[in-house]
């Protein structure tokens, strides 16, 4: 079965219809399928063997609008990730946690927080803040997270100084519905993602696989959308089964590696001129180094916080890598400010950055 999909690959001859089997196919040998596929593309056809390395620790921060709150409480962040970041759910706050990335030596930091029950992260609330803000540190970089949006507030957004937006593209109704506890459509999903376009932002979807209780459903519709309009970067992540009472909620399915790896290959094919980013929420476990290792053969090019065990190897295959403390949606020219010498957290040029206090 496997080598059938090989060939259609190497001949061109792979579509949409092969793409959905693919996916469905089970219990294969996939780590000789991911390296016939890793060899194809260094080997063969001579792709670049290049990854770039992401660790947004405390040079780029988390900072939640909402603090620990959320109105959604949905089954895919399950408020886990809110408490972990820095508060900032008053004006004062929100003060507070930009000036202590500038005590921190922080080079940007991502805007996130809970959302309302219209699936929105008020982040507009602090729009006279970051945009003060953004004059004194120009190159301070901002991601950020907004959730649905309209046109009018995505305008807002831009004129703030935000420099990109991750916007999870969710195009499940089901997913929506049960596992985000949002009563919305996917046409809302998509002119969301068209408005913040329109209103002239960087925006760098994300697909969440496995999101429909870690099983795989219409992951790959998100990546037709996608290829009509290719984005320059698209992130993965991976659905991370809530717990309850210590353990994985039962409703739940971990999903497997080659789930991920799969898709990465599928949009490899299919979204040729964006570059592939496995991010940073994704199930961790045993099994990190093969979703890893055969995410990277089938075209991920960056990488969010992988284990030892990958840098290993990626140095044993002679990749050449690069480490940046920071999302892994920063564009080229914000690189030489982020640049790392390992994963530890030091950057190359700490005085490149000139950061101003609010
Ligand atoms: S996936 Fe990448 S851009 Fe999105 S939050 Fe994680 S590191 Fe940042």
């Amino acid at each position: 079965m496997l080598e059938e999909i090989l060939d259609k690959i190497k001949n061109k001859k792979f579509n949409w219809a092969d793409a959905r089997h693919f996916l469905n196919y089970d219990n294969e040998d996939w780590d000789s399928f991911f390296n016939k596929i890793g060899s194809y593309r260094f080997n063969i056809l001579n792709e670049p063997k290049t990854l770039k390395i992401y660790t947004p620790g405390k040079t780029f921060p988390s900072i939640s609008v909402t603090g620990s709150q959320c109105d959604l409480n949905c089954q895919h962040c399950d408020r886990k990730y809110l408490s972990n970041m820095l508060q900032a759910e008053t004006e004062e706050k929100f003060k507070d946690a930009l000036n202590y990335c500038i005590d921190h030596n922080s080079v940007g930091a991502l805007i996130s927080g809970g959302c309302t029950s219209y699936g929105k992260v008020p982040i507009e609330k602090y729009k006279e803040i970051i945009q003060d803000f953004k004059k004194k540190n120009k190159n301070f970089y901002l991601n950020s997270h907004v959730g649905l949006i309209s046109y009018s507030e995505a305008r807002s957004l831009k004129e703030s100084g935000i420099d990109t937006v991750s916007f999870d593209l969710n195009l499940d109704p089901k997913v929506i519905q049960d596992v985000f506890n949002l009563d919305f459509k996917i046409e809302d999903y998509i002119r969301s993602y068209d408005a913040l376009l329109e209103a002239g932002l960087r925006v760098i979807p994300h697909i969440l696989i496995g999101a429909r209780f870690g099983k795989i459903a219409r992951e790959l519709d998100a990546i037709k959308v996608l290829n009509q309009n290719q984005p320059e970067l698209l992130v993965f992540i991976g659905m991370i089964p809530p717990r309850k009472n210590g353990k994985m909620d039962p409703n739940f399915k971990l999903i497997s590696p080659e789930s991920i790896a799969k898709f990465i290959l599928i949009s490899k094919i299919f979204l040729p001129s964006t570059v592939l980013s496995l991010g940073c929420m994704r199930p961790k476990g045993k099994f990190s180094f093969d979703l890893e290792r055969w995410s990277i053969l089938s075209g991920a090019s960056h990488i969010v916080m992988p284990c030892k065990q990958t840098i290993e190897w990626v140095k044993k295959e002679n990749f050449e890598i690069e480490y940046y403390n920071a999302c892994c949606v920063i564009p080229s020219e914000f690189e030489p400010y982020a640049k790392a010498l390992d994963t530890r957290g030091t950057l190359e040029y700490p005085d490149l950055m000139r950061r101003k206090h609010l």
